[in-house]
């Protein structure tokens, strides 16, 4: 007699900010899609059960800002290992690819790993580089094939990236902005603009932004930020979030600023998305201070999110953000079966920013299990 469930998810508690579900709620598999979500399933027929009591059972989560292109990008590394251990489903390229090497992408990248790895097609027609910087030069940037590309492959790409920090694009950021908004409006989707280092100031940048669009590095302490001089938060910046653009976190080595984010946070910024930023240039084993995405995730307990909110800004909110809320970001019935199971653990963990500072925290965020499309991987725990 065939399994009812391939894998049973037992005695955990389903946290799914999606359904607003917040209780103890077993979680049944077969093949690649979730088949039941109730109390007490039955053992029986049962290909593979996992305990997951004592540990919340959420949406698979989306890292909405990593570099993912290995061998192609400067930044680019390889994730799949990493986000599997992580309970990350899905990530987000943040550029690497550009309209000419996509291709390459879906082909390297996509095909090739376990993990969902979509993401934003930069406007920079070879994807943002590093030395020299992938728009100093700006005949490189690629309004109609960027847009294209985005419509001609929606199944991998969600929007337009465009970075503006000097190294990247010199005195060319308020022109290239412009175009990514273009971008931006022929393809009907987002763009995510890297802020920090810029030559034009935050309150400009935010002004310019439609809702929906995002700014990553959102807490950056790299000038302009988002507070002025004597640490307050920019007006047009308050207007910007109050539009709806989306915020996002962005970590990597040098966006992250305990007091910055502390400060922001009380002004009203809380971030709409909280992604890692992992990428290859940052300092191995653990990927310095950003460690990966629970780590990252981490750093918003004590700033007094909840952890609904914390894990709503990586499953349904992220998946909003670029209008995939109907396929990623939400545990439910006929959905396919993406699942982290997650542990708070009640352990000392000294977490790192970015200029140098350190806090300790009673508690961290586990991955315990990552599922992914019914394909079960032990977490880093
Ligand atoms: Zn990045």
């Amino acid at each position: 007699m065939a399994d009812t469930y391939d894998l049973l998810l037992s005695g955990g508690t389903v946290l799914n900010p999606a359904t607003k579900t917040n209780e103890k709620l077993d979680v049944g598999v077969k093949g690649d899609r979730v088949t039941a979500i109730q109390a007490n399933l039955p053992r029986t027929n049962v290909g593979r059960v996992i305990d997951a009591s004592g540990c919340y059972v959420t949406p698979g989560l989306i890292d909405f800002h990593v570099h993912s292109y290995l061998g192609v990008n400067p930044y680019g590394c390889d994730l799949d290992a990493d986000c599997l251990a992580s309970g990350v489903t899905t990530t987000m390229d943040a550029g690497s690819a550009g309209p000419v090497n996509l291709l390459g992408f879906r082909k390297l990248v996509y095909e090739r790993s376990k993990t969902r790895m979509i993401g934003f097609v930069a406007l920079a027609q070879h994807g943002v580089f590093n030395e020299p910087g992938e728009l100093l030069n700006l005949g490189f940037a690629d309004l109609d094939g960027s847009a294209q590309a985005v419509i001609d492959n929606r199944d991998i790409a969600v929007g337009i990236k465009v970075r503006l920090h000097k190294k990247s694009i010199g005195e060319n950021s308020r022109a290239a902005l412009r175009l990514a908004i273009k971008a931006g409006e022929a393809s009907g989707t987002p763009i995510m603009v890297h802020v920090g280092s810029t030559v034009i100031g935050m309150d400009e940048i935010a002004d310019t932004l439609r809702p929906g669009d995002i700014i990553t590095h959102c807490y950056t302490p790299q000038k302009p930020s988002i507070l002025d001089d004597k640490g307050q938060l920019l007006p047009l910046v308050r207007k910007a979030k109050e539009r709806g653009v989306i915020f996002d976190v962005g970590h990597a080595g040098g966006h992250f600023d305990f007091n910055l984010v502390e400060r922001a946070m009380g002004e009203g910024i809380i971030p709409d998305i909280i992604s890692s930023d992992l990428h290859g240039k940052l300092k191995q084993p653990g990927f310095g201070p950003v460690g990966d995405l629970p780590t990252t995730l981490t750093k918003f307990i004590p700033m007094g999110l909840s952890l609904e909110k914390i894990i709503a800004s990586c499953t349904v909110d992220a998946a909003k953000a670029v209008g995939w809320q109907d396929r990623i970001g939400s545990l439910e019935v006929g959905r396919e079966a993406d699942i982290a199971v997650l542990k708070i653990v009640d352990e000392p963990v000294t977490l790192k920013d970015s200029v140098g500072a350190e806090r300790v925290h009673k508690q961290r965020i586990a991955a315990q299990w990552t599922v992914r499309a019914g394909e079960v991987f032990q977490g880093r725990g």
